[in-house]
């Protein structure tokens, strides 16, 4: 029985920000640049860094949820 990490997981009590896997764009200059935009935030097919002006790559980030309040 070890209990201990049961303890541990609970005592650790966070606000509960939900989080999702989101689509991103990630700056293909990996190691280099790490911009990153959601998905959603783009319109382009195949959005350029705005900081170096490299092509994007599709990726997958996990992400606080956002409120959709309009
Ligand atoms: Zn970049």
């Amino acid at each position: 029985m070890r209990e201990g990490a049961l303890i541990k997981s609970s005592f650790f009590n966070k606000p509960e920000i939900p989080e999702q896997e989101s689509p991103i764009w990630i700056c293909s200059q990996e190691g280099i640049c790490k911009v990153w935009i959601r998905e959603n935030f783009t319109f382009e097919k195949i959005p350029i860094c705005p900081v170096c002006g490299s092509n994007m790559v599709h990726g997958i980030k996990v992400l606080p949820v956002l409120k959709n309040e309009s």
